[in-house]
C-alpha cells in the first residue's frame, strides 16, 4: 500500500518522498491512520521499525490546523541520541510545511533551548532530566499541549527514569491524546498505559521482539582474548568494511577503541562517560565514514540511527537477549539486509543459550578460514574485578594509615627541640654574598620552633608563640592521660 493512502497532507507526502521511502513500514500503516484519527496508541514496535514516522507523521498532520506560538506535542524519549535522531527525522519529514520544534536533552547549553521553549515550537523532543530543569522555571509552558509520545517506554523504564516521567506527567495539562511505543511491554508500563490513555488502539502486542527479517545472523567462537584479534583479522581480510561494535562496558569500549587504533584502525567510541560533543563528533565521523568503527555500549546504542549499516558485531555477548534484539536491530533498519555478529567465548555460554531461546532457534557458527584460533595473547582488556577490589582496598588502607598517622602527630608532645647537630656547609642554602664553599652560621636569634609559630607577614608573633597573649604552655596542649599529672 503506498503511503498516499494513508491520507496525509501533499505536503508531508512530498517530504517522505524525497526521503526516498516508497511505501509504509508495517508499523506505520497500523499506527499512522488510528493516529490522524486522533486516536490514543499502544504499540509494540522493536526499533529499527520505523516506528518514529509512524508517530510523527499524524501529529505533524494534526499540527497543521491550529495556531502556533505554543508547543502542542511532546515526546518523551530515553537518551540523547534517540532525542537528537527523533528531531533530525522531524526536520526531514515537515518539509515545506513550516511547523517548527526543538530538541531539549543534557550535556548541551540550556540556553537555545530555553529560547525554543520560551517561543512555543511546535514539537518539542525531550529527555525527561532536562525537560525537568526548563520545568522549573516559569517559561515552560505546556498548556497548548494536545499530543504526547512516549518513545522507547519500557527502556525509560529500565533506566530509572519513570519518576521523572510522572513528575512531567503531573505538569501536564488533561485529555492529551497519547501515543505510547516499547518494544517490551513489562507491567508498570502496562499500568502507566491504562492511567494515561484510553481505548488505545493496540498495535502488534502478540508479537514477539525479533530481529527484523532481514538481518542474517552468525555467532563467531573466539577465545575472549583472542576477540580484538579477530576484529582486527575481519577487518583486514575485507569480510568487514566497517562496524558498529558493542561492548559490555565502556571501559571494554575505550581499550577495543584504543587497540584498533594502535593497529592503523580509524575507530571512534561512544558511551556514557564521552560528552555531548564526543558522542555527536564520534556518531558523525563514522556515518560520513571517517571511521571505520565505531565502538559503543548499550545505552549510547538505543539512538544511534544508521542508513544502511551492514555490520553489527556484538563484541560481548549481550547479558539479556532483549539488548541482543535491539543491537542487532541496529542493522537491516525499514526491511533492509544486514549482518548481526556476536563473537562467542566459552564464558558466555548461558547467556548465549538464553539469547537462542528468545530467537526461537540456534544461531548458526562460522570461522574465518585462516584465523590462528590456538594462538596466546596475553592481552587483558579490562583489568579482573577481584584485582580492581583488590587495588581499591590497598589504597583505601593506605589513606586510613595516613589519616591515623596525622592524627597521631597532631595529639603526640611536641618534642623540645634537641640540640641539633651542625649541618654540613654544603646543604645549606647560600646567603646572598657569600662565596661558594665559605661556611655559613645558620641565624642564632631563634629557636626553631618559636620561627615556626611567627606570624610571617607581620613579624609579630603568632598564636602559640610563648610570647602570644593566647598562648598556653605546651604541657596544656596534651592530652589528658599524657600529661605527668592525670
Ligand atoms: P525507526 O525505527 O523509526 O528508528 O526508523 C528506522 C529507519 O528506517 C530510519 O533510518 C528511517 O529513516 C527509516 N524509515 C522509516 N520509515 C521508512 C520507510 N517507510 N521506508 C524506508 N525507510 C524508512
Amino acid at each position: 500500500m503506498p503511503f498516499a493512502s494513508l491520507g496525509l497532507d501533499a505536503r508531508l507526502l512530498d517530504a517522505v518522498r524525497s526521503l526516498g521511502w516508497d511505501k509504509p513500514t508495517p508499523i506505520q500503516l497500523d499506527a499512522v491512520p488510528p493516529g490522524l484519527a486522533g486516536r490514543d496508541v499502544l504499540a509494540c514496535a522493536a526499533t529499527g521499525s520505523g516506528k518514529t514516522a509512524a508517530f510523527l507523521l499524524p501529529i505533524l498532520q494534526r499540527l497543521l490546523d491550529g495556531k502556533g506560538g505554543r508547543v502542542r506535542a511532546l515526546v518523551l524519549t530515553p537518551t540523547r541520541e534517540l532525542a537528537a535522531q527523533i528531531d533530525e527525522h522531524r526536520r526531514a519529514l515537515v518539509g515545506r510545511t513550516g511547523l517548527t520544534g526543538a530538541a531539549v536533552y543534557g550535556g548541551v547549553g540550556m540556553g537555545p533551548q530555553e529560547t525554543a521553549l520560551r517561543r512555543g515550537v511546535d514539537v518539542v523532543v525531550a529527555t525527561p532530566g532536562r525537560l525537568l530543569d526548563h520545568l522549573q522555571h516559569p517559561y515552560t509552558k505546556f498548556d497548548g499541549l494536545e499530543v504526547l509520545v512516549l518513545d522507547e517506554a519500557d527502556r525509560m523504564l529500565d533506566m530509572g527514569f519513570l519518576p521523572d516521567v510522572r513528575r512531567i506527567l503531573a505538569r501536564l495539562p488533561k485529555g492529551l491524546q497519547v501515543l505510547l511505543f516499547s518494544a517490551t511491554l513489562p507491567p508498570e508500563i502496562v499500568r502507566l498505559a491504562a492511567e494515561l490513555q484510553s481505548s488505545p488502539v493496540r498495535i502488534a502486542l502478540e508479537r514477539k521482539s525479533q530481529p527484523a527479517t532481514g538481518v542474517t545472523q552468525t555467532v563467531w567462537p573466539v577465545a575472549q582474548e583472542l576477540k580484538t584479534h579477530l576484529l582486527l583479522a575481519l577487518l583486514e581480510s575485507g569480510e568487514l568494511e566497517n562496524a558498529l561494535v558493542f561492548t559490555r562496558t565502556k571501559h571494554r569500549a575505550n581499550r577495543v577503541a584504543d587497540w584498533l587504533a594502535k593497529r592503523g584502525v580509524n575507530a571512534a567510541r561512544i558511551h556514557g562517560n564521552r560528552s555531548q560533543s564526543q558522542r555527536t563528533e564520534a556518531l558523525d565521523g563514522f556515518k560520513k565514514g571517517r571511521y571505520k568503527v565505531l565502538v559503543a555500549t548499550d545505552v549510547a546504542a538505543r539512538g544511534i540511527d544508521i542508513e544502511a549499516l551492514p555490520h553489527v558485531v556484538n563484541f560481548d555477548v549481550p547479558a539479556q537477549p532483549d539488548d541482543y534484539i535491539h543491537r542487532v536491530g541496529r542493522t537491516a533498519r525499514a526491511e533492509r539486509e544486514g549482518d548481526a555478529w556476536t563473537f562467542f567465548s566459552p564464558q558466555e555460554e548461558g547467556d548465549l543459550r538464553a539469547i537462542e531461546r528468545a530467537v526461537g532457534r540456534a544461531i548458526p557458527r562460522r570461522q574465518l578460514a585462516g584465523f590462528d584460533y590456538t594462538k596466546r595473547s596475553e592481552e587483558k582488556l579490562e583489568i579482573p574485578l577481584g584485582d580492581r577490589i583488590a587495588a581499591i582496598r590497598s589504597r583505601k588502607a593506605e589513606d586510613r594509615k595516613r589519616a591515623a598517622e596525622k592524627a597521631a602527630r597532631r595529639t603526640a608532645p611536641r618534642p623540645a627541640a634537641p640540640a641539633r647537630p651542625k649541618a654540613p656547609a654544603r646543604t645549606q642554602a647560600r646567603p646572598a654574598g657569600a662565596r661558594r664553599g665559605e661556611r655559613v652560621a645558620r641565624p642564632a636569634e631563634a629557636p626553631r620552633h618559636e620561627v615556626h609559630h611567627r606570624d610571617e607577614r607581620s613579624h609579630r608573633p603568632g598564636p602559640g608563640s610563648a610570647t602570644h597573649p593566647t598562648h598556653r604552655p605546651a604541657v596544656d596542649r596534651l592530652p589528658w592521660w599524657l600529661r605527668r599529672d592525670a
